[in-house]
C-alpha cells in the first residue's frame, strides 16, 4: 500500500519517525511537504491550530481518498473532525498506533484514535509509544535544505516537560514525566541526518537540560549529549533552543557555550510576578533575571521570549515587562499575543472571560492609536520595538524593521482572533 506522509511547509520530527516505522515494516512511504501529492493512504502532519482554517489544507484533506492527521491538533479532535474532511484523528503519540491505522482503517480497537460514526466522534484512549528509542526515522532528501530558525531540523531528544505553564500542549500531549531516548539511538540518528547532507541540528524538548532526567536534572547526561553531537555536527552546527529558567547552571551553560551555537532561550513571559502565576509558569521575575545574568556571566547570549495580553494583564503588569528588559539587556526577544491553544487551561480561561475586558478585541488608545491596532497588537509591537532598544547594543529600527514588526503584530493578533472564533464555535463539544 502506498502511503504518503505530508507535513506542510515543514518536515515535523514526528512524521519522520512515522515515516521510519512505516518503511521498516514493509510499506512504500514517501514524505513531502508538498500539499499536491496524495498516495492511497495519507498522513497529513499539523502542528498548529492555524493549520485547521489554512484554505490550502482543508482543500487537500477534502480531496484525499483516506487520510489521518496526527500531531499537537490532535488534542482536540472535535475540532480537527469539525474543520478537515479527514477519516480520523490520532489523539497522542502516533508510534503504537500508526500502522494498524494505515493497515486496517480506523477502529474503535485502536488507541488514541478519534473518528466519527453516525455523526458521533468516537474516541479511544491514547497510550504513550513504549519505547522512544525508534528506527531510524525516514529522511528526505530534502531535509538539508530545510530552515526552521537556523536549523534544518529539531530533533526530539526527549518527551513531556515538569512544568504545567497554562498556555502550553507540551504537558498536556506527551505529560509530565520525562521520557528520554538514549544516547546511541540520538547519534545514529544524527550521523544518518548528516550523511543525508544536514548540516545544523536544533535539540528540541521543552526544556533541553530535562534530557536523562530521573528524579533529578541529570547534568552529566545532557552535558554528554551536547559534546557527543558537537563531535558529529561542529559546535556551530548544534543549537539548545529551550531551557527553563531553573534548570540551568554555571556548568549547563558553559556546556551551552563550548559545544553550541552558544546562544540559550528562555520562556520568561512576563516581568509581572502576578502574571507568571496566572500562566503558573512557577518562576518569578528575580529568577528570570538570575538565569539571564548568569546565561551572560558564562558568555551564552539570551533570547527571551515573552506573551502579552493573557487575560487579566493591566497595563501596570505590561510596564514590568517593559521594565524587566531593560534590566536584563537581553541579545534578542521574542514576543506573541497569548494564543489559547485548544486543549490547554488558556483555551478555557479566554473562553470564560469577558469579551470586552480581553485586550485582543479593545481597540489601542494610546501612542500607536492611529495604525488602528488592537491593545494586544500594540502591546506586542511595542514590545518588539523595545526589545531592539535594551539589547546590550541596541538597535537602530529602521523602517523596514518597524514595517514587518507591525506586520507581524497585525498578523498575531487575527490569527489568535481566528482561534477564539474557533473556541467560540465548538465550545459546547470541548469545554
Ligand atoms: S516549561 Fe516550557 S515546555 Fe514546559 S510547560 Fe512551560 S512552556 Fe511548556
Amino acid at each position: 500500500m502506498k502511503t504518503t506522509i505530508v507535513s506542510p511547509k515543514t518536515y515535523t520530527y514526528g512524521s519522520l519517525i512515522l515515516g521510519g516505522i512505516l518503511r521498516e515494516r514493509g510499506h512504500a512511504v514517501t514524505i513531502t511537504r508538498d500539499l499536491s501529492t496524495t498516495g492511497e493512504v495519507t498522513l497529513l502532519s499539523l502542528f498548529s491550530t492555524s493549520q485547521l482554517l489554512d484554505p490550502e489544507i482543508k482543500e487537500f484533506a477534502k480531496r484525499s481518498s483516506k487520510i489521518y492527521v496526527g500531531g499537537p491538533v490532535g488534542l482536540v479532535p472535535e475540532i480537527v473532525l469539525g474543520e478537515l474532511e479527514v477519516d480520523a484523528v490520532v489523539m497522542g503519540e502516533g508510534e503504537e498506533v500508526v500502522v494498524d491505522l494505515v493497515e486496517e482503517g480506523p477502529s474503535a480497537e485502536i488507541p488514541g484514535l478519534a473518528f466519527l460514526q453516525d455523526g458521533e466522534v468516537v474516541k479511544t484512549e491514547p497510550v504513550p509509544a513504549s519505547d522512544l528509542d525508534h528506527v531510524m526515522p525516514l529522511i528526505p532528501e530534502d531535509l538539508k535544505s530545510q530552515n526552521v530558525r537556523g536549523a534544518n531540523v529539531y530533533i526530539e531528544t526527549h518527551r513531556g516537560c515538569l512544568g504545567g505553564c497554562t498556555f502550553c500542549q507540551v504537558p498536556r500531549f506527551f505529560g509530565r514525566s520525562i521520557r528520554s531516548r538514549s544516547l546511541e539511538n540520538i547519534l545514529a540518528e544524527v550521523r544518518e541526518m548528516k550523511k543525508m547532507g544536514v548540516a545544523r541540528v536544533a535539540v528540541s524538548g521543552g526544556t533541553g537540560s530535562l534530557f536523562g532526567y530521573g528524579k533529578e536534572v541529570n547534568k552529566e547526561a545532557f552535558i554528554e549529549l551536547l559534546s557527543s553531537l558537537a563531535e558529529i555536527l561542529g559546535p556551530r552546527n548544534l543549537s539548545v533552543p529551550d531551557m527553563r529558567v531553573d534548570f540551568v547552571d554555571e556548568e549547563i551553560l558553559e556546556a551551552v557555550r563550548e559545544y553550541t551555537v552558544g546562544w540559550v532561550f528562555f520562556g520568561i513571559e512576563s516581568g509581572s510576578e502576578k502574571m507568571l502565576k496566572v500562566m503558573k509558569k512557577g518562576t518569578t521575575p528575580e529568577k528570570n533575571l538570575e538565569a539571564v545574568d548568569l546565561a551572560h556571566r558564562c558568555g551564552v547570549k539570551v533570547g527571551g521570549s515573552f506573551i502579552v495580553g493573557y487575560p487579566g494583564e493591566t497595563e501596570e503588569d505590561y510596564q514590568a515587562t517593559l521594565d524587566f528588559m531593560d534590566e536584563a539587556m537581553l541579545e534578542d526577544v521574542f514576543a506573541s499575543v497569548a494564543e489559547p491553544i485548544p486543549g490547554t487551561p488558556l483555551a478555557k480561561l479566554a473562553l470564560d472571560y469577558p469579551k470586552d475586558d480581553n485586550l485582543l478585541y479593545r481597540e489601542h488608545a494610546g501612542d500607536y492609536r492611529a495604525l488602528k491596532l488592537s491593545e494586544a497588537e500594540a502591546r506586542c509591537f511595542n514590545l518588539m520595538l523595545h526589545g531592539q532598544n535594551c539589547k546590550p547594543i541596541p538597535k537602530i529600527v529602521d523602517d523596514a524593521t518597524y514595517s514587518a514588526f507591525l506586520e507581524e503584530a497585525r498578523t498575531q493578533g487575527r490569527d489568535v482572533r481566528r482561534v477564539m472564533d474557533l473556541l467560540e464555535k465548538y465550545r459546547g463539544q470541548i469545554v
